[in-house]
């Protein structure tokens, strides 16, 4: 049995409580789960906000309607509003909120289509949350005149990339090095812009980045509109706010909802030399349609990959060193369902967004708690449910404390499947398909291979 699917994110009055505070200074924007932000959280609304009552741009409106949202989720009916009046936002909302659109409408509601300049720009921390963004943005453009979004990355070739900025877009998605490296060739101008994002904030200072978006910050003119989307709010993102943000309106959607009710969240204590063989049986144990396996470093990433396979696991692996055509090819794999198990370190597996993973499993304890955060968040996207379980090998539980803190909310125990359940999970599904064979009338022959075994 495949896991229970939605075809649509909650709406804002059955999903994530946001929770929304002007600027006062020093009261930088609450990590999602921080006692300030359930002591002033918004009350529940009975009925929540249509798109209709947000004031969006027909075009805009038609391209929802398209695509089939029909309430706004909790982070856009907060940050919709506030965008749209011109105010700067600090959003702490994880993917699969609907933050994309959360900006990505505003944004363009602030370009003007007939102005072929630059007038819009998205950073994102990876290659592959570029395109995604891009793609999204697009989408909501597809009822504007001739808007175009430009998704510009390390890795690609620069030419066609300067052609196309040339040409001229009104959009720009792109990773920070690549964005400074456009800008120092004079390919990139931001004296028209008007809006600029950080998506993925601490993912992008995590990486290195700090520097690049300083400088892009630098070269933008002053008078600009900025959203910063962070899954956390370390001190660092606080000063990046700080710096480059105009008396922001902060929203949190809480993390509880966005997480812990989309995601069941489990641990299982796994001596060290126990756990391949326990990954295994919990792999063929699970109803999942596909899963993620997270490991430290890239070596026990491909160790890992490689047991599984041994096991007779079609399981593939990314990590750094697995070139980007390669990553590409295997995600792809993934999304269409040719591969259903994907081992992969912190680092490649940024930005990954396939619907079908259903489970997470952390087959190390992350290095930090916010990691933590962003691995599971690889599942219950889109609306679906889905299960994170974490190895902790018994003197690790002290780890598993600090990523609770950091969650406020607490992992439940689960026991590792025995040979025994794999067995027993195996007939059920061979059983499960009796009821499809007697009806194709081929039962006989199983009944006869049956008898003739026994
Ligand atoms: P995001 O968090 O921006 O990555 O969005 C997660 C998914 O939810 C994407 O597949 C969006 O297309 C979808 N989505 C975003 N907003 C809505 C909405 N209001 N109603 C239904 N689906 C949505």
């Amino acid at each position: 049995m495949s896991i229970d699917t939605h075809d649509l994110i909650a709406p804002a009055d059955q999903q994530e409580t946001a929770q929304v505070t002007a600027d006062s200074g020093d009261q930088a924007a609450p990590a999602a789960a921080t006692p300030e932000a359930e002591a002033v959280q918004a009350p529940a609304e009975p009925t929540g906000p249509t798109f209709a009552s947000l004031d969006l741009p027909a075009p805009l409106m038609a391209a929802i309607d398209e695509l089939g949202f029909i309430t706004p989720s909790a982070i856009q009916a907060r940050a919709i509003p506030e965008l749209l009046a011109g105010r700067d936002i600090t959003g702490v909302a994880q993917t699969g909120t609907g933050k994309t659109a959360a900006f990505g409408l505003p944004l363009l509601a602030a370009v003007d289509p007939a102005l072929r300049k630059v007038q819009a720009l998205v950073l994102a921390p990876t290659r592959e949350l570029a395109m995604q963004v891009a793609d999204a943005i697009e989408s909501f453009a597809s009822k504007m005149d001739d808007v175009r979004v430009l998704p510009v990355y390390g890795g690609a070739p620069y030419i066609p990339q300067q052609r196309a900025l040339r040409d001229g877009v009104h959009v720009v998605v792109g990773t920070p090095g690549r964005i400074k490296d456009h800008l120092d060739r004079g390919a990139l101008k931001l004296d028209d812009i008007r809006f600029l994002v950080l998506d993925e904030a601490d993912e992008m200072l995590r990486m290195g980045f700090a520097e690049d978006v300083e400088e892009i910050f630098g070269q933008a003119p002053t008078k600009r509109q900025v959203a910063l989307f962070s899954a956390t709010m370390p001190p660092a993102i606080r000063k990046v706010a700080d710096h480059h943000m105009t008396d922001p309106v902060q929203i949190a959607v809480t993390r509880q909802a966005s997480t812990v009710t989309a995601v069941r969240q489990t641990y299982a204590v796994v001596p060290f030399r126990h756990k391949v063989g326990s990954l295994a049986r919990v792999l063929a144990t699970s109803d999942a349609d596909a899963a993620i396996v997270f490991t430290r470093t890239r070596g026990a990433a491909e160790d890992v990959g490689s047991a599984l396979i041994e096991k007779g696991i079609s399981a593939a692996t990314i990590s750094g060193d697995v070139a980007q055509k390669e990553r590409e090819k295997i995600v792809e794999r993934l999304r269409s369902g040719a591969l259903d198990v994907l081992v992969a370190t912190d680092v490649a597996a940024r930005g990954l967004d396939v619907d079908r993973i259903g489970l997470v499993v952390n087959f190390d304890v992350p290095g930090e708690p916010e990691a933590y955060v962003h691995r599971i968040g690889r599942t219950g996207r889109a609306g679906r449910t889905g299960e994170a379980l974490t190895f902790v090998t018994p003197h690790e539980r002290g780890k598993l404390r600090s990523i609770e803190r950091t969650i406020r909310a607490q992992l439940e125990e689960v026991d590792i499947p025995s040979p025994r359940d794999v067995s027993a999970h195996q007939v059920k599904r061979a059983l499960g398909k009796v009821e499809a064979r007697r009806e194709a009338g081929r039962l006989d022959m199983y009944t006869e291979m049956i008898r003739t075994y026994a």
